[in-house]
């Protein structure tokens, strides 16, 4: 294994990246133990925790939210006990590009995961969600209430 000052210079990326030496081998095509050895030669600090990379970090979103269940409330009821608070946490940033249209906070992915995060479209007229997800919403709840009766 030769260390090319390229070489060196990606291992110093991906370590302080926090990836695993392993993982870092891998990408160089070289030895975990190279790794090792090298980046002790080179008094690399310890890297952050491994977690770090996969905490989603990077994202400027909002907080999890709390609901889980899905948006499956009837539409009245969805202006009052729905995605209100949600809605009222985004609205805040979103207030200066549209004063009249909400945008949509249907949910996408699972909540808690780094990759969670909401729609965004503009909301339909009246509705806390895009056309799109507004149909898939009220379809459910119709479906639901014809399983009821
Ligand atoms: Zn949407």
């Amino acid at each position: 294994m030769e260390w090319t000052d390229e070489t060196i210079l990606r291992l110093r990326t991906l370590w302080s990246e926090g990836l695993s030496t392993a993982e870092i081998g891998r990408r160089l095509n070289i030895s975990k133990n190279a790794v090792v050895g090298k980046a002790h030669r080179l008094n690399l600090p310890a890297r952050p925790s491994p977690i770090r990379r996969s905490a989603g970090d990077a994202q400027p979103r909002q907080a999890p939210p709390k609901r889980t269940q899905g948006p499956t409330l009837p539409p009245l009821s969805a202006s009052v006990a729905g995605p209100l608070p949600v809605l009222r946490a985004i609205l805040p940033a979103a207030k200066s590009q549209q004063p009249r249209t909400a945008p949509c906070c249907w949910p996408i992915g699972e909540p808690g995961k780094p990759s969670f995060h909401f729609c965004n479209a503009a909301a339909a007229a009246g509705k806390p969600y895009c056309e799109e997800h507004a149909a898939i919403a009220y379809v459910r709840v119709r479906d639901k209430r014809e399983d009821v009766a």
